[in-house]
């Protein structure tokens, strides 16, 4: 099993391959960043109008948008929704980090949320034809760090996998499931079950198709 070779996630950028869902770590490992690698130095991502800011406060972010000289490469001003950069603008000085799927569940109790999932992944086309679709015409939502982010995104790209409206939890995404875990730190003796726990309800809520 591919996903089962290597224990951390950390590639290089020459072991990128088209339809990868790959990740970055921003502010100290605080939250990721994540996109879809469509080859040739590009990332389809979706981003906030906070310049894909995570979850911080919102007093230091609104004042970068729109100021952002435009990148030399990718011409990358800022701007928000689905964007094509080149891999530098995603990466913003952050190492490279490739998402795992198909993760049996033996090893994904002890990783950490953001990073893998249990969930397959379909065919690389099924992949790029949804990032380039949503670069198009836009993902099927606003963004939102707690609901709709740039995991769901990448997720989506990769799975076809969407929450249906109304579900007990809004997101596919692992981060703010760590957030709500960090609210209350007496779950994290039980890491490794909450873990499971958590993927395991978004298979249930998203049935592939
Ligand atoms: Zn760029």
């Amino acid at each position: 099993m591919e996903s089962e070779k290597k224990l951390s996630n950390k590639i290089d950028g020459s072991e990128l391959q088209p339809g990868d869902h790959i990740y970055s770590w921003r502010k100290l490992k605080t939250y990721a960043h994540h996109g879809i690698f469509v080859g040739e130095d590009k990332v389809i991502h979706f981003t906030s109008s906070k310049a894909d800011s995570g979850y911080s406060s919102t007093a230091t972010v609104s004042k970068n948008v729109s100021k952002k000289k435009p990148c030399t490469k990718c011409g990358y001003d800022g701007k928000a929704g689905v964007i094509e950069t080149c891999l530098d603008c995603f990466l913003k000085g952050g190492e490279l980090y490739r998402y795992g799927y198909n993760i049996s569940r033996r090893r994904l109790m002890f990783t950490r949320f953001g990073t893998c999932t249990s969930v397959s992944c379909g065919p690389v086309e099924d992949t790029l034809r949804r990032a380039y679709d949503y670069l198009k015409n836009g993902y099927i939502t606003d963004y939102s760090f707690l609901e709709k982010n740039c995991e769901d995104f990448a997720v989506n790209c990769k799975t076809g996998l969407t929450v249906p409206t109304g579900a007990d939890t809004n997101t596919l995404s692992g981060q703010p499931c760590f957030l709500r875990l960090m609210e209350k730190p007496y779950l994290l003796a039980a890491y490794p079950i909450v873990r499971i726990h958590e993927d395991s309800k978004l298979r249930k809520i998203c049935p592939k198709h």
